[in-house]
């Protein structure tokens, strides 16, 4: 047990997950809020009540949190102040370190949820030792991060990494960040049960048992469902997977047509299907590599922390980022 601890909040689409982590990547304990959407205030309240839940479990323990890192799914500006756009968050650059500080009495800084994860599977966890790792989260949408020669590389302005927004369909399935036919449209969590809505209009018989699992309510075919349902063998969710793994495949070609990695982590909620998603995008991978037959090729693998690596990488990031 080490006496250095920070308070590290992964922000996504649906959730909030805090946890109190020790300079080794240990969460000491955590807690849990849905997402509010309506607005930052909101926003900023949901994450100051998970510190202030957390910060008198850290002095049960003996330990005093020295910051915040809040991990979050969008565009962070490069002083980590701000998060200037979400596509699924109720965030468009309101100083949201400073109030959340000015709330919980220690400093916060905010780091893009994907690079969070990126530096927690490189510091604690897959991706250690490796001399560059990108890291790609797949739940409501697909973020990216990179660590490269130990330092999360964030871009000139901040932005760096944003690999479900490359454009792979022109003028394809529209995004929620205006533009159409970003990856995101085709490999991240939100597709699953969009493709299954669109089976059931269709009338497609194969889709009877997803939705008889779903309560007969297509609204409520949601990743974690289809998840389960692939799990279980149910053929329609394995091939929906498959769909998925394969444009996840495709893009990770690109990504290392122009980065190199030596090593993919896969996160994010949809990642928990395994190797139903890993095993096609590793084949759809190794038919998109550039050079494929002259080089080696990435290792794909799962992130090693699950769905705590954002937490603890924003925790982590607190606790080496200078006073101040
Ligand atoms: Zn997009």
């Amino acid at each position: 047990v080490t006496s250095e601890v920070a308070i590290g909040v992964d922000i996504g689409g649906t959730k909030v997950a805090a946890g109190i982590v020790d300079s080794t990547g240990t969460v000491l304990a955590t807690a849990r809020r849905l997402t509010p959407a309506e607005n930052w205030h909101a926003v900023r309240q949901t994450i100051g009540e998970a510190v202030l839940e957390l910060i008198p479990r850290a002095h049960a323990l003996g330990l005093d949190p020295v910051g915040v890192g809040i991990g979050a799914a969008g565009l962070v500006d490069a002083d980590r102040s701000r998060v200037v756009f979400a596509p699924h968050l109720a965030l468009r650059g309101e100083p949201i370190a400073e109030a959340v500080a000015k709330d919980v009495g220690i400093p916060v800084v905010i780091e893009n949820d994907a690079n969070a994860a990126a530096w927690a599977e490189w510091r604690f966890g897959a991706g250690q030792g490796q001399s560059r790792l990108v890291c790609v989260t797949l739940g409501t949408g697909i973020g990216g991060g990179m660590v490269d020669d130990g330092e999360v590389q964030r871009g000139q302005w901040g932005m760096a990494g944003e690999f479900g927004h490359m454009v792979f369909v022109p003028d394809g399935h529209p995004c929620e960040c205006g533009n159409r036919g970003c990856l995101e449209q085709y490999a991240s969590g939100n597709v699953l049960g969009r493709r299954a809505r669109e089976l059931i209009a269709a009338g497609a018989p194969e889709v009877a048992p997803l939705l008889k699992r779903a309560g007969g309510d297509p609204a409520a075919l949601l990743g974690p469902l289809i998840t389960e349902a692939a799990q279980d063998g149910d053929p329609l969710s394995i091939e929906l997977f498959e769909q998925v793994g394969h444009w996840l495949g495709i893009g990770l070609a690109n990504i290392a047509a122009a980065l190199d990695p030596g090593m993919f982590v896969i996160g994010g909620g949809v990642s928990d299907a395994g190797e139903l998603l890993l095993g096609p995008a590793r084949r759809s991978f190794a038919q998109h590599l550039l050079g494929r037959r002259f080089r080696p090729p990435a290792q794909i693998k799962r992130v090693a922390l699950g769905a705590a690596a954002g937490l603890i990488g924003a925790a982590d990031l607190a606790l080496n980022a200078p006073a101040g």
